[in-house]
């Protein structure tokens, strides 16, 4: 049994500042009450809320925590009031063990309303102070570490409840370690047989994998230090079997197919460039694999974590992963929201706490307008799994999408024309379903093809109100121009039948039977024919009343033995051409023109550009400078003027340059001091020594215009050891 002077000691090296003397007090007082009772286990039941304490003061967190950890059960389980808890140990920790008691009440209700009672209380006092929702998940590990005690029956329904609500709070709050373990533990109770076996299979591999994990990270140390970039420590480590196991039962896969389940993290000191000088040294050292390389430093998830991830193959051919973050990003990895509440005391205002929680408080509102305490728990589990995934193009844009968004989903976030013309999708370059859901981390490539086009079939599996919109519209569209079509030429058809000239009719559209239109309610003559179409109005009632009822009369005397006149509508297709993507372009004069930059000169913001219209692909947007305008000048009535748009949003465009250097070590960490700097973003580096033994170092950059590209230019040109810096043709 782990002893109070333990915990003390703990608590007192982190916070030197705190009342040790209340967890002594606390501790006396928990052992009293809790005296003669015992745990299914046997043992005294104070073992319980000293692990709890003891899980608390390892997370770092303050003396109050700790203290209510050890008296959390005192007024569920004895007869004490919390009168006499505010008395004893203040304010403070009487509004925790009292929050975390109305979490635990029981009344007289089913499980499940029990249950989403429960968490709706538990999220509100969340909102209130999280150290009560942190005690919780304490209070839930140490029950989870003792599972083993209760019956099967109740160890099922415990662990299931750990995997629905307590880990993916854990999750949410950024508590990695805690989550892992909770998430660990619930699967070896759920499911016991393979868990088993999973777990026999990493250990008969494990000296191997330690092996190869000692390779690695003496191989990264060195590299690291040959290249002058600073790293704290290189750690490895193996993939946790819960999720291993999710992987393998999601992408019906071989354990030997589970790409990361081996990964280094190298620890930086706490400044950014660091982070992607490493990234650097580590694309030197391996192969990348392309499309997985993930910022989330400079795109923090929403719950805080921000690290580099990035797969290599390694020299046998194996894939690995390799995560790169600050000691700082590190801690905020394992320990979330604890790590920030420490700071909260001091040095660190409450913005990034504010942050931390905004998702909790619209959850929070959310959770009480929904009454129904079943339609509660099942959005609650959608709502605590991370709402949103990230997925790559191929060209490493990343998209945020909804979970269980489809590559349809992912089509028409690209845009509406990408969406309405897709036939496929490879996902991670596998040919796929257009209905299967995207995972974190996968790059989706669309296929599309210009006469094809959406299905109504989509509508089943879409969940993006955009997608979904997108394609209910181009279903009505197009029932309304069947119905056009068909209207024009049963309308025609009656007018033969008549011996009149439908073309006629119809070319009168601005006059008679524009009125006729009107007539019946409409604002036009494709209305008209529309509802002629749908079998609303009979073609011949239109022409009666277009012809006055005497004249139509004496027509339809004569309407046998007539010719059909054989009439061809002819529509003419009308062509448009539709924007895409490229926003900030615009083509002088002309609105909706398709327009994308040109990947032979990638054009930046501010560059002096000109248009070139090509077949069936719309306007091609070359920089001035680019050597293929040349080329194009030759057809001169095919040029049009295009200028950036005066739009104000901040796109990054990537640019690729190459450095020539001196061959001497500490080039990379130069070169990404310069950078980064400007606070412009790396977005790949690789360094290569030539045959002359100059060093050529490829970068891509991440600038907002020209200007911002010149200026890191030429402060590339300044780091001692660059001999020349050009800008490559061509997209990154
Ligand atoms: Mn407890």
């Amino acid at each position: 049994m782990i002893r109070i002077e333990e915990i003390v000691e703990k608590v007192g090296r982190n916070h030197p500042q705190a009342d040790l003397d209340i967890l002594r007090r606390a501790y006396f007082f928990s052992a009293r009450e809790h005296k003669g009772q015992t745990r299914a286990s046997g043992e005294p039941y104070l073992v319980h809320p000293l692990e709890v304490a003891n899980i608390l003061a390892e997370m770092r967190l303050d003396e109050v925590s700790v203290a209510t950890g050890l008296l959390h059960d005192v007024v569920e389980d004895t007869l004490v009031a919390p009168e006499v808890i505010r008395e004893l140990f203040g304010e403070e920790i009487a509004h925790l063990v009292d929050g975390l008691t109305k979490i635990a009440q029981i009344s007289n209700q089913s499980r499940e309303e029990q249950q989403a009672e429960n968490v709706r209380k538990m999220l509100l006092a969340m909102v209130d102070d999280v150290r009560v929702v942190l005690v919780k998940l304490a209070d839930r590990l140490h029950n989870m570490r003792t599972l083993q005690f209760l019956k099967p029956e109740k160890r099922r329904r415990i662990a299931q409840e750990t995997l629905d609500i307590f880990a993916p709070i854990a999750h949410r709050l950024g508590i990695g370690r805690m989550r892992s373990e909770l998430e660990d533990l619930a699967f070896q109770h759920l499911h016991p047989e393979e868990y088993r076996e999973l777990a026999e299979q990493l250990e008969k591999r494990r000296p191997e994998h330690e092996a190869f994990l000692g390779d690695i990270t003496t191989h990264i140390q060195e590299k690291m230090l040959e290249a002058e970039v600073p790293i704290i420590r290189v750690e490895g480590r193996v993939k946790r079997l819960y999720s291993i196991w999710k992987k393998l039962k999601r992408q019906k896969i071989g354990l030997d197919q589970v790409y990361d389940m081996i990964a280094a993290r190298v620890i930086t000191p706490n400044e950014v460039r660091h982070c992607y000088a490493a990234l650097g040294v580590v694309h030197n050292m391996w192969q990348p694999v392309p499309g997985r390389f993930k910022d989330w430093v400079a795109m923090p998830r929403d719950n805080l974590y921000q690290s580099l991830h990035t797969s290599v193959i390694g020299t046998k051919g194996q894939p690995f992963e390799v995560q790169i973050r600050t000691e700082e990003m590190h801690r905020i990895a394992e320990e979330g929201v604890a790590a920030h509440w420490k700071y909260k005391e001091g040095k660190r205002g409450a913005r990034d706490d504010d942050q931390a929680f905004q998702w909790l408080r619209s959850l929070v509102e959310w959770s009480q307008e929904v009454k129904d305490s079943r339609d509660f728990l099942e959005s609650l589990k959608l709502d605590l799994y991370p709402k949103d995934v990230y997925a790559f193009t191929p060209m490493g844009k990343v998209m945020q999408l909804p979970r269980g968004a489809t590559p349809v989903d992912f089509a028409y976030l690209i845009h509406t024309e990408v969406g309405n013309k897709c036939t496929g999708a490879r996902v991670n370059n596998r040919i796929v379903p257009l209905r299967t859901a995207i995972q974190n981390g996968d790059v989706v490539e669309i296929m599309t093809s210009p006469n094809s086009h959406p299905s109504r079939d989509w509508l089943n599996f879409v969940v993006t109100s955009r997608a979904r919109n997108r394609v209910r519209h181009w279903v009505a569209e197009q029932q309304r121009a069947e119905s056009i079509e068909i209207g024009r030429k049963l309308f025609e058809k009656e007018a033969g039948r008549l011996q009149l000239s439908a073309k006629k009719l119809l070319g009168d559209s601005d006059g008679e039977l524009k009125r006729i239109a009107n007539d019946y309610g409409y604002g036009r003559v494709d209305d008209l024919l529309a509802a002629i179409g749908y079998g609303k109005i009979v073609p011949r009632n239109a022409i009666a009343k277009f012809l006055g009822p005497d004249k139509f009369a004496e027509l339809d005397q004569k309407k046998e033995s007539r010719l059909r006149s054989s009439v061809n509508a002819g529509v003419q297709a009308v062509r448009k051409f539709i924007r895409l993507g490229d926003d900030s372009i615009v083509v002088r004069g002309v609105d909706d023109l398709l327009v994308a930059r040109a990947r032979c000169c990638n054009p930046v913001r501010g560059e002096e550009i000109i248009g070139y219209v090509t077949l069936g692909k719309g306007v091609a947007v070359h920089a001035r400078r680019c050597k293929n305008v040349q080329q194009l000048m030759v057809n001169p009535e095919r040029i049009v003027e295009v200028e950036w748009a005066g739009s104000s949003d901040q796109a990054a465009y990537a640019v690729k340059l190459l450095a020539i250097t001196e061959n001497r070590t500490g080039m990379i960490a130069g070169l990404t001091d310069a950078i980064s700097d400007m606070k412009t973003g790396i977005r790949d580096m690789r360094a290569t020594v030539a045959p002359d033994n100059r060093g050529r170092i490829e970068v891509t950059v991440e600038v907002f215009d020209v200007k911002h590209l010149d200026k890191v230019m030429s402060n590339i040109r300044k780091v001692p050891g660059v001999l020349d810096v050009e800008r490559l043709q061509g997209a990154a």
